[in-house]
């Protein structure tokens, strides 16, 4: 028999689709909202492309972030909410509400809905953009103690992610409704599409030797499947409720140990990808939570990275054959 009804906003996104093919397999029926009905065969060929077998197990509302049309449909009868939908554009726009407005305010609505529906448990993507850019990061290791401050960022995506999370806490503070949180860092793994999330961007561009200089920060990585494990994992396991968690593979990378690890591995591209300058990484980050708590148990930040590289050249994003 079925499990409960979960429902994963923005279906359509590269997360949002993964934990869809997670929670499919894991015998849990789906709903998930997308911006545009249009889009329903592309999002099914593209899960299909993932592995699911069982869509019709899944069900597909309309609602958009910044109107409330929809929302109500979209968590009926649901026992949880996976939200995942936020604007991550490449580049930020020039008014910042145009991504702060989405994530703060949908956030709420997708709340208020799950709470006024009886949802059981609501679980928030949001981002390390809410943990690590207010504390200096020499000498510190970041975990989910820690929070960036909105007013020290001029970023739109890190203050939308931070807001949003913030607005998520103090909704729930006098509700029934549970909240759990994950914290992703830069998201790899495979790509289901040639226009997967803007994380991916960054693959493409080194791969294809567009990147053509060393940027100076260094990020933690993480693989799409293992966050959607982490997702379904939150929804579920009581000890969970109430908590942030960083989802990040054991150790960082830069866009230089990106490019080297994709030459050393992948010899016959050596050509094609970016020669960079090599920096220093300089970031610490804690996933011991994640793994103790909920007993996650990552693939390594070189797994993510390739599973994205043979992905784009399978997609045909990137050309195998310039080197
Ligand atoms: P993505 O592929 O760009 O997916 C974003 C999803 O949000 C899409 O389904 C998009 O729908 C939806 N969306 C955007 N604006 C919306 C709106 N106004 N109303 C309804 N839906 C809207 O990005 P992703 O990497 O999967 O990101 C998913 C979540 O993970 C986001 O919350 C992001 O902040 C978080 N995250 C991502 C990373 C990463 O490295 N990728 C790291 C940390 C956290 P359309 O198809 O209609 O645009």
């Amino acid at each position: 028999m079925n499990k409960e009804l979960v429902l994963v906003t923005g279906g359509s996104g590269f997360v949002g689709s993964y934990c869809i093919l997670e929670l499919l397999r894991q015998g849990y029926r789906v709903r998930t909202t997308l911006r545009s009905l249009q889009k329903v065969e592309e999002v099914k060929a593209m899960l299909s492309r993932g592995g699911a077998t069982n869509l019709e197990d899944l069900s597909f509302v309309a609602a958009d972030l910044s109107q409330d049309e929809g929302w109500e449909e979209a968590v009926r009868d649901c026992t949880y909410v996976l939200h995942v939908a936020s604007p991550f554009p490449i580049q930020s726009p020039q008014d910042e509400n145009e991504l702060i407005i989405p994530a703060r305010e949908g956030t709420l609505r997708v709340l208020k809905a799950a709470s006024q529906a009886g949802v059981t448990r609501v679980v928030l993507t949001s981002s390390f953009a809410a943990i690590g850019y207010s504390i200096d990061p020499k000498d510190h290791v970041f975990t989910e103690a820690d929070w960036t401050d909105p007013a020290q960022t001029k970023d739109a995506y890190i203050k939308s992610k931070t807001l949003a999370e913030r607005a998520a806490w103090d909704f729930v503070k006098d509700q029934k409704l549970e909240l759990t949180v994950i914290n992703p860092v830069g998201i790899f793994g495979p790509a289901l599409t040639h226009d997967s999330s803007t994380s991916l961007a960054f693959v493409t561009l080194i791969l294809t030797g567009q990147m053509t200089e060393s940027l100076p920060f260094s990020f933690g990585v993480v693989d799409v499947r293992d966050v959607a494990d982490l997702h379904v994992r939150a929804m579920t396991l009581p000890q969970a409720k109430g908590e942030r968690f960083l989802a990040t593979a054991d150790g960082v990378m830069n866009v230089y140990t990106i490019a080297q690890l994709i030459r050393e591995r992948k010899p016959e591209l050596a050509s094609q990808v970016s020669r960079l300058k090599p920096v220093d990484l300089w970031l610490q980050l804690s996933n011991e939570k994640a793994k103790t708590v909920l007993h996650w148990n990552p693939r390594s930040k070189e797994e993510a990275i390739l599973a994205s590289v043979e992905s784009l050249l399978d997609l045909a994003t990137v050309s195998k054959d310039k080197g």
